[in-house]
């Protein structure tokens, strides 16, 4: 009764619900702009006003970069679980200005939609959260401790958050995480992202002789630094689109039957994927679903290649060096430490011995992959299904979320993401938009995760 109370009360104040999201919209929180810091403490201290009106223990936690909005309201009892939730209230810049309809910081509704910048990414979910709490407060007392971690630096990769989780891990102790920052496939089909891929990135350089050669005089006994490179990089898959990398699936964790038949569900088409890609074909590891592919199996791709002549005309030159950039999107439980070793090994057993060849690392982070069977992701559950009407569907991402992987090493619990953005949103890009009938059932779906995560 009183959690119907509360879905009724957000119902009845979606007007002032709206209003107060497009003040915080007009506010241009750009973290990557030095310029815009005053804006960017601007929107952290809006926040943070919010919280302190719906009787919340407030305040900005000091840090080199911009502050994270911390705030707690505890539940009398001790034992009630307690719930953290993950935010940032910095957006990506909103150049180029020209491609907008409506100005980017003068949020306008169009048809169903709101335009702004962050309406998506993502100051719409963190309204959907403050809307969820007043709608509680507002007609009963919260049924579960809250705290609240909004940080403003998410858009240029958080360089202090690791740091700050574990300056402050007593004071941000919980016993589930919600971060709303990912994506829902279609407004009719609430979306759980429950894995996320980790990265491996490396420059492969190889040598064959100290400088260029002229082709005619040493072109065929002399190797040629391309060509070499080129037989290295054809040889890392095999027909059957597997990486052939010494031991590289040895630490993959198969994918299970309930989770392959719940990624089934994902409603994409072959022919939808070669659309939206703009591509030709599709290719990939034989026995495995698109989905499967892009989401819940590791990958090996050449992001860039340097060799030999590449001006215009003709220059008879034997190369002497040649250059690739490598990555690998790692799933559970692969290591970026290991595959490192891997690629070396595979270079050892397979370039030949007149190669100097050399790996620079570039970037890596683990993947991570989040328990279905926990109490507070089976309260995400029921709370979708019955704001949604149909049971949400389990995705993976193929990207990388660190914020994710540090909460869990750091404060040791895993996220439940259910985001509200539609793949549609124009994140990061021109004419970013918030869908606001999948707002008004994200705030419901969130008023009813806090008394399903009670029960
Ligand atoms: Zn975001």
């Amino acid at each position: 009764m009183t959690m119907e109370k509360a879905i009724a009360f957000a119902q009845n104040n979606r007007d002032r619900f709206l209003r107060d999201l497009q003040e915080l919209l007009q506010i241009p929180s750009v973290s990557t702009f030095s310029e815009y810091t005053a804006e960017t403490q601007r929107a952290a201290e809006w926040l943070l006003y919010r919280l302190l009106k719906l009787g919340f223990e407030a305040r900005l936690l000091p840090m080199d970069g911009p502050q994270i909005v911390y705030a707690a309201r505890m539940h009398p009892d001790p034992k009630t679980p307690v719930v953290l939730l993950y935010g940032h209230y910095d957006v990506q810049p909103a150049e180029p200005l020209e491609e907008w309809v409506t100005p980017p910081y003068s949020p306008t509704v169009r048809g169903e939609n709101l335009y702004a910048r962050g309406a998506s990414d993502m100051k719409g979910p963190l309204m959907a959260y403050l809307a969820a709490l007043e709608s509680i407060l507002a007609t009963d007392s919260l049924p579960v401790s809250v705290k609240v971690l909004f940080e403003g630096e998410e858009e240029v990769g958080s360089p202090h958050l690791a740091d700050a989780l574990k300056k402050h891990r007593q004071l941000l102790s919980c016993d589930a995480v919600l971060n709303c920052d990912t994506l829902i496939l279609s407004p009719e089909l609430p979306t759980i992202v429950y894995g996320l891929r980790g990265l491996a990135y490396f420059e492969l350089r190889v040598e064959t002789a100290e400088h260029d050669l002229h082709s005619g005089l040493f072109g065929g006994a002399i190797p040629n630094a391309g060509q070499v490179l080129a037989e290295l990089i054809a040889g890392m898959h095999d027909p059957q689109g597997r990486v052939t990398l010494p031991h590289f699936y040895d630490d993959v964790l198969p994918i299970e039957p309930d989770e392959r038949a719940e990624l089934a569900r994902v409603p994409w088409t072959e022919k939808d994927f070669i659309a939206q890609a703009t591509a030709l074909g599709v290719i990939g590891e034989e026995g495995y679903t698109i989905v499967e592919r892009i989401g819940a199996r590791p990958t090996l791709e050449v992001n860039g290649l340097l060799c030999g002549f590449t001006g215009e005309g003709s220059k008879t030159v034997l190369p002497a060096r040649a250059m690739a950039k490598l990555s690998m999107r790692l799933v559970p439980d692969q290591k970026p430490e290991r595959v490192k070793e891997q690629l070396e090994e595979y270079l050892r057993q397979r370039a030949p011995a007149w190669v100097k060849w050399d790996v620079i690392d570039l970037a890596g982070s683990p993947a991570g992959i989040v328990r279905r069977d926990t109490p507070a992701m089976q309260a995400a559950i029921r709370a979708l299904e019955a704001a949604f009407g149909v049971r949400p569907v389990f995705a993976r991402e193929g990207g990388s979320v660190p914020v994710v992987s540090w909460i869990q090493d750091i404060l040791g619990r895993e996220s439940i993401m259910m985001g509200i953005s539609l793949p549609d949103d124009n994140l990061h890009a021109p004419n970013e938009k918030l869908h606001l009938p999948t707002l008004w059932r994200g705030v419901e779906a969130y008023i009813r995760f806090f008394y399903e995560l009670a029960k």
